[in-house]
């Protein structure tokens, strides 16, 4: 049953098919990781890491982005509010 198991390359040991991630191939034929599961998920935490500072401020831009539309929302829906009152007082005025 040697198909069911795979050397990993970066830990070196031999695994279960089921500890590697399967990805599909184009020619609509699958294919598994030359890494396991654990390296995979250990090398992507290292990344993590390493791009720490990137990650955080993409994150804190986004966060920012999001709070100028909010703020945004917000001074418009005063703005239309303060014109229904005017309005509203120009006809109480008036009558
Ligand atoms: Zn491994």
């Amino acid at each position: 049953m040697d198909y069911l198991v795979k050397y990993c390359e970066n830990c070196d040991i031999e695994k279960y098919i089921n500890d590697f991630h399967f990805r599909l191939k184009k020619s609509g034929k699958y294919y598994t990781n030359n890494i396991c599961k654990k390296c995979h998920n250990n090398r992507s935490k290292i990344n993590y890491s390493k791009n720490k500072d990137k990650y955080l401020k993409s994150q804190k831009e986004y966060v920012e982005k999001n709070n100028k539309i909010v703020q945004h929302d917000i001074f418009i829906q005063e703005l239309k509010v303060n014109i229904y009152i005017k309005q509203h007082l120009q006809i109480a005025g008036n009558s």
